[in-house]
Formats: structure tokens, C-alpha cells, sequence
């Protein structure tokens, strides 16, 4: 099992701890299927919301804060039933709004993995106003549950009441709604094309910059960043930001980058490129390959 998460199952309850174990394997990358966790529930004698709040120390393992040092872990119920945890991630040498929350790590987990809409959330710490305003970017955001642990469920709409979000700005086609844009780029490399398809299906609707980044690690695995715009534009989750953020829930190492490559559409108003580059240099002396897609 790996070493952070064995003093969180040594702080459980045995029959919890027994039933969770097999799961947290070292290829364990912050996922639970529904078929695992009813497995959970019922082997810990369990109800799911309780197996969910029992889980959050788990995703709070998978923290990388070295500036406030506070640890917050997300868990993101999908509409298939499946669990993706999330975990706050701080740049070290970088201005904070390099930060990513972790609401904006277990949403965009899920939607990585091709979730199309979320039912749950489950955070550790009450959601601060910039993931109220986050999850607003989703489709029925309005009605997605917060659970926290010791208060009662209430939707986001109780927690963000007069709300402003994609619909005051015409757009509707929200975060996770599936959509794509055509971009081309003439070349045969395998990352590059994977950072094509991805920036073809990431949510640029305020930019058109539709934008991803992918990460090559010494192990040939490929680490995925999508752009995820979002209506009051400061809470845009950067696909550099996402893709750093997953490289701690899947426990990857910075310094097993060895590629890394943006592609971003020429019809963007914006451009990611230097954001883009100033967060991978504080963790990797890896250069970003900065490419432009044709639209
Ligand atoms: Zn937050």
C-alpha cells in the first residue's frame, strides 16, 4: 500500500480499514468504481454517504500545498456512480492564482475520465467562493449536492444563491456537456495529436482558446490537462494547472516529466502559453513545446 495512506486506514475503524485496503493499491490513481464502493459499504457494514466522508482523508493525502500547508480533499460523485478524488495543489516560487482547488481537481478528474454530469460533491472544508463559482460552470450545477462532513447536505444554489454563470453570458453548453471543435495540426507525433484531440474537446466558450496540455512521463504514461473556462473568468481551471494536479492523485513525480506540449486554437483571443510555462518551470526544468492548432 503506499505510505500516505497507511496512517489514515491505521485511524479507521478495522472492518472500514479491512473492506478499503485491497483497493489502495500503488496502481490505485484516486478512482472508485460504484460496484467498489457498494463492495465497501457492505463489507464495512456502512452507508455510502458515510464509506464517501470516511474516504476524504484519503484524497487529503493527495495534497500538494507547500505555502498554506492546509490539505483539502474532494470527492466527485459521476452520474455512472463512480468516485474521483480531488486535492488542492499550490506552485511553489508562483503567484497563488497558479493554485488549484480541490473541488476544481476531483470536477475535472471526473471529466477527464468522461463523466457527463456530477451528482455529488463531498469536500472537507466548507467550498470557498471560487469553487462555489466553479461548479456553478457545470450542467444542472445548480442542483449538484455538497456534503461536508458534521452539517447537512444542501445543493449549490443554497450555498451560492443569485447566482451568476454560463446562462447570463449565452452560453449553453456547459462544462462537461459533451462538444467538440475541429483543430488540425500537421503531424505525426503521438503527443501532439493526443494534445490535438484534447484541446478539441476542452470548454473554451468565453475564449474560443480551446486549449490542452499533455504530459510525457519517463514511464511513456501521458498526464492530460484540458482548459476549463469558466463565466467570471478568474476561477478558468488552466490545463497546465489540471494536469499538475494530476500528477499528485495519480503520485506521479514532477521530475519524471520528460515532454511536455501545449496546443492551443488559433481562433483563442487569449493565449495560455506563458502562464503555461512559468507553472511547469517551477516544478521541471522540462521546456513546454507551445503549439498553435489551426481552427
Ligand atoms: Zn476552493
Amino acid at each position: 500500500m503506499p505510505t500516505p495512506f497507511v496512517s489514515v486506514l491505521n485511524a479507521m475503524p478495522t472492518q472500514l480499514a479491512d473492506a478499503l485496503a485491497p483497493f489502495l493499491t500503488e496502481q490505485f490513481d484516486g478512482a472508485l468504481s460504484g460496484a467498489q464502493l457498494s463492495h465497501i459499504a457492505d463489507k464495512s457494514q456502512l452507508s455510502l454517504q458515510q464509506v464517501y466522508l470516511a474516504l476524504l482523508p484519503i484524497a487529503a493525502k493527495l495534497a500538494n500545498p507547500p505555502i498554506s500547508h492546509f490539505h483539502v480533499g474532494a470527492l466527485v460523485i459521476g452520474g455512472s456512480g463512480n468516485l474521483y478524488m480531488g486535492a488542492n495543489l499550490e506552485l511553489p516560487n508562483q503567484a497563488l492564482n497558479h493554485s488549484v482547488h480541490a473541488e476544481q481537481s476531483a470536477i475535472s478528474h471526473a471529466w477527464i475520465k468522461g463523466e457527463t454530469e456530477i451528482k455529488d460533491i463531498i469536500v472537507n472544508a466548507s467550498p470557498c467562493g471560487h469553487c462555489r463559482q466553479f461548479i456553478n460552470e457545470l450542467h444542472l450545477g445548480k442542483n449538484i449536492n455538497i456534503h461536508l462532513p458534521e452539517q447537512d447536505t444542501a445543493p449549490l444554489s443554497y450555498y451560492l444563491p443569485y447566482a451568476f454563470g454560463p446562462s447570463d453570458l449565452g452560453v449553453t453548453t456547459p462544462l462537461l456537456h459533451k462538444h467538440s471543435v475541429a483543430l488540425t495540426y500537421a503531424s505525426d507525433d503521438k503527443l501532439v495529436q493526443t494534445a490535438l484531440e484534447q484541446a478539441s474537446i476542452s470548454y473554451a466558450p468565453y475564449s474560443a482558446c480551446h486549449a490542452a496540455v499533455v504530459l510525457e512521463m519517463k514511464s511513456g504514461e501521458y498526464v492530460i490537462g484540458r482548459y476549463a473556462e469558466n463565466a467570471a473568468f478568474n476561477p478558468s481551471l488552466l490545463p497546465m494547472q489540471m494536469a499538475l494536479s494530476h500528477i499528485n492523485l495519480r503520485r506521479l513525480d514532477y521530475q519524471d516529466i520528460q515532454r511536455a506540449v501545449l496546443v492551443e486554437s488559433s481562433a483563442g483571443q487569449i493565449s495560455l502559453a506563458d502562464m503555461s510555462q512559468s507553472s511547469l518551470a517551477s516544478v521541471s526544468n522540462v521546456k513546454l513545446e507551445s503549439l498553435i492548432a489551426s481552427a
